[in-house]
């Protein structure tokens, strides 16, 4: 499976999710292929919240959504995602059906500006926050680029610690053995 095929099944999972009026977050927006899937899928009365610490990315994003007609129903920060609580208002905090991270770096972008565990890792405890309950959070990770293995043994970490009580998870492995193949984990919060 490529990474385009992770996507794909990525964005399959949350079409099945998400419904018109619903709240989603881009946590790793990039050239804004997911915020403008995630904005189709919660209609005029549902809300994305992006976030992106490149200004190209947010640039690019936002001619994106304009062209599609999207933009009134987005809204895009230049702020790390570990802070997301900050930016989302606080009547959201356990309201969003779904949280996506893309890591690693932005395709066609600086490699060098890459996601990092001590940013990824708050910022995945901060989507476990605003998560309603059976909202799903998905993660895209690349452990085959330099970085990207360092911060997907962090991320397996974390995920082992998540509480089973409350959250399922179920990892997808686009190269199934292949440590350095890129990954799909998708966790749900518990009702
Ligand atoms: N989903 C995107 C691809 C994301 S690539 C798409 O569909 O095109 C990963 C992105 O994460 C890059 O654009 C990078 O700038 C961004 N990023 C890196 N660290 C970040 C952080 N701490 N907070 C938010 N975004 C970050």
């Amino acid at each position: 499976m490529t990474r385009i095929k992770l996507v794909s099944l990525c964005q399959h999972l949350l079409a099945q999710q998400l419904a018109v009026g619903d709240v989603a977050i881009d946590a790793t927006v990039g050239n804004g292929y997911d915020t403008a899937f995630l904005a189709t899928q919660v209609g005029s009365s549902g809300k994305v919240y992006g976030f992106d610490l490149q200004a190209a990315a947010l640039q690019a994003t936002n001619q994106r959504l304009q062209q599609l007609n999207l933009l009134d129903r987005v809204d895009l920060y230049q702020a790390s995602h570990h802070q997301m609580l900050d930016w989302l208002p606080a009547r959201l905090h356990g309201r969003c059906r779904a949280v996506m991270f893309n890591l690693g770096y932005l395709p066609g972008g600086d490699k060098t500006l890459i996601t990092q565990a001590a940013t990824t890792l708050p910022a995945l405890d901060a989507a476990c926050q605003v998560l309603m309950p059976t909202g799903m959070l998905t993660v895209i990770a690349y452990p085959g680029h330099a970085g990207g293995d360092q911060e997907n043994r962090e991320l397996a970490n974390w995920l082992a610690g998540l509480e089973p009580a409350r959250f399922e998870q179920q990892l997808i492995e686009s190269d199934v053995g292949n440590p350095s193949a890129p990954r799909l984990f998708v966790v749900r919060k518990r009702r």
